[in-house]
């Protein structure tokens, strides 16, 4: 779930050095291009389709290299990364389209939301991963506001 990508993204900004702004919205990504199709837009028969593949990941990192440079682009592949990995709970088209997948129709956002809340170890996990990211960057917060006041003395 979206809390979920968001702590795994905050995480990787905290210890694999990844810049903050493309590494969440890549954390995002890979539902937003997926969720919009298939949930908003009914063009698609899954929320996990072109978003959730290796050649998304490659085609949107070359994207952020072209228009932002190395480092942007390494820290959206990371994000990009972290959110396909972080949905492996389920089918995950790594090579569509060039492998073929038995793309079951997605649900609604409502019913996977009900099952997502009536899933306790899901739940948890969610909640354990986000505490974690929040108490990471908030950590790195402190220590980076107490670099400045001691630099400033
Ligand atoms: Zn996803």
């Amino acid at each position: 779930m979206i809390f979920g990508h968001l702590a795994l993204s905050a995480l990787e900004h905290r210890y694999l050095d990844a810049d903050l702004v493309p590494v969440m919205v890549a954390g995002l990504a890979p539902d937003l291009v997926d969720k919009t199709a298939c949930q908003i837009l009914r063009a698609t028969p899954s929320g996990r389709m072109w978003g959730h593949t290796l050649i998304g990941l490659a085609l949107s990192t070359l994207l952020i290299d072209l228009l932002w440079g190395k480092r942007a682009a390494r820290s959206w592949a990371l994000g990009y990364l972290g959110h396909l990995l972080g949905d492996l709970n389920g089918l995950l088209p790594w090579f569509y389209p060039f492998v073929s997948y038995d793309f079951k129709p997605s649900p609604s956002i409502w019913r996977v939301l009900r099952d997502f809340l009536r899933n306790p170890v899901r739940l948890s996990g969610e909640i354990a991963l986000t505490i974690w990211a929040i108490v990471a960057v908030w950590d790195e917060a402190v220590h980076i506001r107490v670099s400045k006041i001691q630099e400033s003395r």
